[in-house]
């Protein structure tokens, strides 16, 4: 895979479209993945907070978030197809767990952000399987959540509880679960709760 370093974070140097084509033959095959969007904020923080630069490393793909990251690429010399952020990634994925009957977990947000994200997506994407859910307001040390997570065997879980809580929750876990794509994707159920 090509990869572009701004800043010491790697980013894979992918289109929208060329990410999702990768994504569904991952998920066909049922593997592990753990996807970050990583926007100017994301790569200024992880110059300073060694703990996140590992979480970084951690996963399997990280993606430009935003024209500032694709801009800098371009600036070092190493420049990046275009940005591919979490929200349209978040949509493309339901578009595929629509059509292949795909399992998601959703978690983050608070209670009532939740259940309005659940009801648009049985309203946009109806053949979508919600395997759970639980809000993002959680005791961190218990391990209700992960466990409910490793029982239901998700296709997909997502996890809107913004940055850097969302990678750290991914990275601090992810040995133990042994299938599905994982991905931050900071305020997105906001936006589809609308
Ligand atoms: N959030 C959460 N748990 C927390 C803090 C935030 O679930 O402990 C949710 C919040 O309700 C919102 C999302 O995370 O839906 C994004 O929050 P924020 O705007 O703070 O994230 P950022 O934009 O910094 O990624």
């Amino acid at each position: 895979d090509r990869k572009v370093s701004v800043l010491g974070v790697d980013f894979l140097h992918t289109t929208m479209a060329g990410m999702i084509e990768r994504l569904k033959a991952h998920l066909e095959r049922g593997d592990k993945t753990f996807v970050v969007t990583a926007n100017p904020e994301i790569v200024l923080h992880a110059q300073d907070d060694v703990a996140y630069r590992s979480y970084l490393e951690k996963a399997t793909y990280v993606t430009a978030d935003g024209i500032g990251v694709v801009k800098a690429a371009g600036m070092l010399g190493q420049p990046l197809p275009e940005r591919v952020t979490g929200f349209d990634m978040f949509m493309a994925l339901l578009d595929i767990a629509n059509e292949r009957k795909y399992s998601i977990y959703l978690l983050g947000a608070k209670n009532e952000v939740l259940e309005k994200t659940i009801a648009e997506i049985n309203k946009q994407f109806p053949n979508v399987r919600i395997a759970g859910s639980h809000h993002g307001f959680f005791d961190w040390d218990s391990t209700e959540i992960e466990d409910e997570i490793h029982s239901l065997q998700p296709d997909m879980v997502f996890l809107a509880l913004g940055f850097p809580r969302q990678e750290k929750w991914i990275a601090e876990r992810y040995d133990k679960f042994s299938k599905g794509l994982f991905m931050g994707i900071g305020g997105s159920f906001d936006v589809l709760a609308g």
